[in-house]
């Protein structure tokens, strides 16, 4: 049984031959049928008598040629290209020799070359076997001519042994070695060749951007997925490396510019890059680069492969949104409230800076649900929200803490600050109308202040609690108010 490989090399061995070897063939071919017809006339001046022998014997020699030759051409040629390699070979051996046999040039030879070939077939694998068969009949054709040339007694080493036997018989061996280093050659540029055209159909067919770039930053090579993600066109990248940065968007162009010198300095690097379209779009790629050394680990080359991570960018986005966001109010969820508060307290003791909350209910809300109904009551909360979200800076953490209970966590902000922006709600939020129908809807809330001061211990339910004992007051005493918290409550509260 052959091996992949084996197998390979053979398949790859006749296409080479078809393409190398099969010129070789005929040249040899019509040089050595060439020289039949010349020796057949030199032979008939040397004896006219023996004419139609001879006309007969070479004719049957020109014709195992040509007949050699035209097997070699025919679709299955391959198949008998040894065997008419050997003819071929034979004859010519027969014929340079300086006298050449008839009977070993017509029949004995071709008979003894198919035997040799069929034998050394089954005995060796495909390459030596060609060179063996090759090399036994060439020995074979010099020992035909030595014992036919009896008269005068043949000695090797004579002019005529060297001119007639050892010249052949060394040039067609040399000429075996020779395309022996031709066909390597050949396989190595077409093993080339080969994996450059599976790098050219995985790189045009990719839905990634592929990159080649060399190391003086000029680019080598851009795949065609660089058109879908830019509209342009990746030619204009060759004379001019640089316009790779337009189409990266501005605040990118940075960290673009340091990875890839990294890279080209030896590491491996990912960046993500938003890159524009000409149509306005922008996609989300994450580009992943690294270089290509040579054995002594200069980098000879750089590549990059960029993916579109668009839409799995925005599917995490979505994901923690809806973690972290209430779906009704688009207010902060209630633990993405307590993720929040834990940093927000850590850094308000770490810092020894103040540190505020509140905690607000809609008043009578039951009854506006009763009045105008859930969906105006939904809407009332949405108000609200908005209200709250668009006062309020972007370090404050402002979320629904259930039904119509709402939070704000202040950071850096005092006792004092705190409750004139919690008045300051409390009013936006009186002045806030939703219409139906003619009529206006419009709530109040009831606010708890509750601020952590410095030197003391801090925990987020404290606080809470201490800001849900202001609220109460609020509602206690007559609703629509600011209460700070005081040490007053806990007294009143353990006395009730
Ligand atoms: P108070 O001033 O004492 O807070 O009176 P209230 O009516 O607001 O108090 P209560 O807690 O009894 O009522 C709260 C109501 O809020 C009851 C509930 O149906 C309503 N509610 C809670 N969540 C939602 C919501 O998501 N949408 C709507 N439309 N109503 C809600
Ligand atoms: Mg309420
Ligand atoms: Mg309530």
């Amino acid at each position: 049984m052959k091996t992949r490989t084996e197998r390979q090399e053979e398949e790859h061995y006749w296409q080479y031959a078809r393409d190398s070897v099969l010129p070789m063939l005929r040249m040899i071919t019509i040089f050595a049928v060439a020289s039949q017809v010349v020796f057949m006339f030199e032979d008939w001046f040397g004896s006219p008598d023996q004419f139609w022998n001879l006309f007969t014997a070479k004719m049957i020699s020109i014709s195992v040629l040509i007949g050699a030759y035209l097997i070699t051409t025919t679709k299955n040629g391959k198949k008998y290209l040894d065997l008419s390699m050997v003819v071929v070979c034979i004859s010519l051996v027969a014929n340079i020799s300086y006298q050449s046999s008839i009977i070993g040039a017509t029949f004995m030879m071709p008979l003894v070359a198919i035997l040799v070939t069929f034998v050394s077939a089954s005995l060796f694998p495909w390459k030596l076997r060609y060179h063996i068969a090759v090399t036994f009949v060439c020995i074979f054709g010099v020992l035909v001519n030595m014992v036919m040339l009896q008269d005068p007694p043949y000695f090797p080493f004579t002019r005529e042994a060297m001119s007639g036997v050892v010249f052949p018989a060394t040039t067609i061996l040399l000429a075996i070695f020779a395309h022996n280093r031709r066909f390597d050659l050949w396989l190595a540029e077409r093993t080339v060749k080969e994996s450059e055209e599976r790098f050219r159909q995985v790189a045009e067919n990719s839905a990634d951007i592929i990159w080649i770039w060399s190391p003086d930053r000029r680019i080598q090579y851009v795949s065609p997925a660089y058109t879908k993600y830019t509209g342009r066109d990746p030619e204009e990248l060759y004379d001019r490396p640089r316009k790779a940065l337009e189409i990266i968007r501005k605040d990118d162009r940075l960290a673009y510019g340091k990875v890839l010198e990294e890279i080209m300095n030896g590491a491996t690097r990912k960046l993500d890059l938003h890159v524009c379209h000409t149509d306005g779009s922008v996609y989300f790629l994450e580009a992943w680069g690294a270089p290509i050394k040579d054995d002594n680990g200069k980098v000879i080359r750089c590549i990059g492969i960029w993916r579109d991570v668009t839409e799995r960018v925005q599917l995490v986005k979505d994901l923690d949104v809806m973690a972290t966001t209430d779906h009704l109010t688009k207010a902060y969820n209630r633990r993405f409230f307590f993720d929040v508060a834990q940093k927000e307290v850590k850094r308000a003791v770490r810092k020894q800076s103040p540190l505020s909350l509140l905690l607000f209910d809609v008043d009578k809300f039951k009854a506006v649900n009763d009045t105008y109904g859930h969906h105006h009551g939904d809407e009332v909360l949405i108000g609200i929200s908005t209200v709250c979200r668009e006062m309020l800076r972007g370090e404050d953490v402002f979320a629904r803490f259930g039904g119509e209970e709402f939070t704000v966590l202040l950071p850096e902000t005092g006792i004092d600050e705190a409750t004139v922006i919690a008045d300051r709600l409390r009013k936006l939020v009186s002045e806030y109308t939703v219409s139906d129908k003619g009529k206006t809807i419009s709530v109040t809330i009831s606010i708890g202040v509750a601020s952590w001061q410095s030197g003391k211990s801090l925990d987020i339910n404290t606080l809470l609690n201490q800001a849900d004992q202001a609220m109460y007051q609020s509602k206690a005493s007559g609703r629509n108010q600011v209460t700070v918290f005081t040490k007053e409550m806990v007294q009143q509260e353990q006395q009730a």
